[in-house]
């Protein structure tokens, strides 16, 4: 656990969905208790870090820390490798209605590698990007998978060379998600699909602190997910009803975007609602104590075999 407040400058960004400056207050410290201040957009609602730390903090941050878990060696743990393994059979078996031997599929934030080499089993042409590079190299050494040891921005990708493109778990911690969307979009063919996934911050069982997070600077809804999704040029495909996972398809032209004009007043009654202390007196913690010791136990009978 980290006790040192995290140095950086940062900048006030204004939002990356609507391009406005009008924010609300809706955290003031991180999961370790230490001062993160997160904001909500009054006209969209997207959460975001505010001051938003620059592209040189945010690798600085991730090299303290990876050398404070993984003591220098970088390599995933046990457990990372088989959360992304089964993650990967539960990607192949939702994304299965677009795809066609021989797709040609990107995965955004490979990880472990465990997706890419998955769908190269399953016959498609897959390839990844992961800037973490124990990581990237585990996924090449161990799957034999290609990997571009990289972030997205910098990859050597062609425009309109993939059929589908999935990102797991990424878009949070981008300071430009829509950015990202855009990027995308022209690597795709015309008509192809991007899968989307992302944490929910208004998930009503998380510690209210425990949303905060010094990698996540922004936090999505499905609503949220949905409108920078159609301001990017994509429409819905299919969507887990309630979860920010999202199956688009590319359009020509982008549709209307603001869809939910709503949804920042909906999100601050939900955090004025869900504070550390009706959190605590309710059963969600309690109820969630058991389901993740039951996880504990499963994911280590796993490991044993
Ligand atoms: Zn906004």
């Amino acid at each position: 656990m980290r006790l040192i407040p995290y140095r950086f400058v940062g900048e006030s960004l204004p939002c990356n969905l609507c391009g406005e400056r009008a924010r609300h207050v809706v955290g003031r410290v991180d999961r370790s208790w230490l001062p993160l201040r997160n904001v909500l957009c009054d006209v969209c609602g997207l959460v975001f870090l505010d001051p938003m730390p620059t592209s040189e903090e945010i690798a600085r941050y991730y090299r303290n820390e990876y050398r404070e878990r993984y003591h220098g060696s970088g390599a995933p743990r046990p457990k990372a490798i088989l959360r992304d393994e089964r993650g990967a059979v539960e990607r192949m078996r939702l994304l299965a209605p677009w795809l066609t031997p021989g797709s040609r599929v990107l995965d955004v934030g490979a990880g472990t590698g465990a997706f890419v080499a998955a769908a190269a089993r399953a016959g498609l042409n897959a390839v990844g990007v992961e800037p973490h590079q124990g990581f990237a190299a585990h996924a090449q050494r161990h799957y034999g998978a290609a990997i571009h040891a990289t972030l997205l921005e910098d990859a050597p990708l062609e425009d309109a060379s993939f059929d589908l493109v999935t990102s797991s778990h990424v878009f949070e911690h981008l300071r430009d998600p829509l950015a990202a969307f855009a990027r995308v979009h022209r690597l795709l063919v015309a008509g192809g699909i991007f899968h989307v996934a992302v944490p929910d911050i208004s998930n009503p069982d998380r510690t209210p602190i425990a949303r905060w997070h010094f990698g996540h600077v922004h936090g999505f809804t499905r609503r949220s997910l949905m409108m920078m999704a159609l301001k990017a040029g994509f429409a819905p495909e299919a969507f887990d009803d309630g979860t920010p996972t999202l199956v688009l398809r590319k359009l020509d032209q982008a549709l209307p975007w603001f869809v939910f004009p709503h949804h920042a007043r909906d999100m601050r009654q939900f955090f004025d609602r869900h504070t550390m202390w009706r959190h605590l007196l309710s059963a969600t913690p309690y109820r969630k104590f058991v389901r993740r010791m039951a996880r504990f136990r499963r994911e280590r009978a796993a490991l044993k075999h």
